[in-house]
């Protein structure tokens, strides 16, 4: 995984010192909140690490990296990261404002579900943009899943949904990812939009998954802006994207406790491989070293 993630960079100079000391203590301040932790995660984390530090009078730097990661392992145990995908088809709904990433995350998901043996077919809901039909077309190609799109621009999302659906059940394709459209300026229309198309899907087929897609590199703003998703769309998980490009790992952990939902995969690049499950051991001791 990236070592863009790494705290460690910042911490160095802490594990240089023999002892735990004030400076220690700034340091690590300073690491979590370049790492967008955000400021009460930070601030929750240094005041329980102070605590395990004077309870078990350690004063060996190494030491305080292992509570970290151990305080940071305990926080990240309260959520379950796994997909659930035991229906069949699976039905899975990507959702999340325009630019995160979402296509191309739908694209890296179909082309792991297929390397694993599912047949996958992917429908193309954002219908009022052509580009973005033609988008998801060109990685369900790569992927190797069958594509279900708009028969024309501007198609109700819905009926497309309906029909990805229909074709799954159709053609016995075991997984069914289905894109929306994520413009942010109608929101309240976009909201009512997403309730039709799970409305509509519910009558053929459970959903199995509501993803929820998030640019790292936004940050807190990002998940601002998605607020509307969280509130009103039933997200069952959260996807994580452009980790590869920032330095802010602590953002999973910031996200995933505001808004109490799991995050269940993470994007690290463009290519089609660059999507992995959150492993939570994994991404801790990357992050901390
Ligand atoms: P959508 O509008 O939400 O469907 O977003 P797209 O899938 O079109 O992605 C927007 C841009 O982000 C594209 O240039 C993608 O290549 C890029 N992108 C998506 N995921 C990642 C990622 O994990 N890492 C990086 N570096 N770029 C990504």
């Amino acid at each position: 995984m990236a070592a863009k993630w790494s705290l460690s960079g910042a911490l160095r100079g802490m594990f240089q010192r023999e002892t735990i000391t004030e400076e220690t203590w700034d340091d690590l301040e300073t690491a979590l909140i370049m790492a967008d932790f955000g400021p009460d995660i930070t601030e929750q984390l240094i005041e329980a690490l102070r605590a395990d530090v004077d309870r078990l009078m350690v004063d060996d730097p190494k030491d305080l990296k292992r509570m970290l990661r151990e305080r940071l392992e305990e926080r990240f145990a309260e959520y379950d990261p796994t997909l659930s995908l035991q229906e069949r088809p699976a039905v899975i709904l990507v959702v999340g404002v325009n630019g995160v990433g979402k296509t191309t995350t739908i694209g890296k998901l179909a082309r792991f579900l297929v390397a694993n043996g599912q047949s996958v077919v992917v429908g193309a809901a954002d219908t009022f943009r052509a580009a973005a039909v033609e988008q998801l077309a060109t990685w369900a190609q790569r992927a190797g899943s069958a594509i279900v799109r708009p028969e024309r621009e501007g198609q109700d999302p819905a009926s497309v949904a309906f029909q990805t659906v229909e074709a799954a059940k159709a053609h016995d394709h075991t997984m069914c990812i289905i894109d929306t459209a994520g413009r942010l300026h109608t929101k309240g229309g976009l909201m009512d939009e997403l309730g039709k198309i799970k409305r509509v899907i519910e009558k053929q087929a459970p959903i199995s998954e509501v993803l929820l897609v998030l640019d790292a590199t936004t940050g807190q703003n990002g998940v601002n802006q998605a607020m509307a998703f969280i509130e009103h769309a039933g997200i069952t998980g959260l996807v994580v994207t452009k980790l590869d490009g920032s330095a802010k790992g602590g953002f999973i952990l910031a996200v995933q406790e505001r808004t109490g939902i799991p995050i269940k995969l993470i994007g690290q690049g463009e290519g089609i491989d660059d999507l992995t499950g959150f492993t939570p051991h994994v991404f801790v001791e990357q992050l901390v070293g």
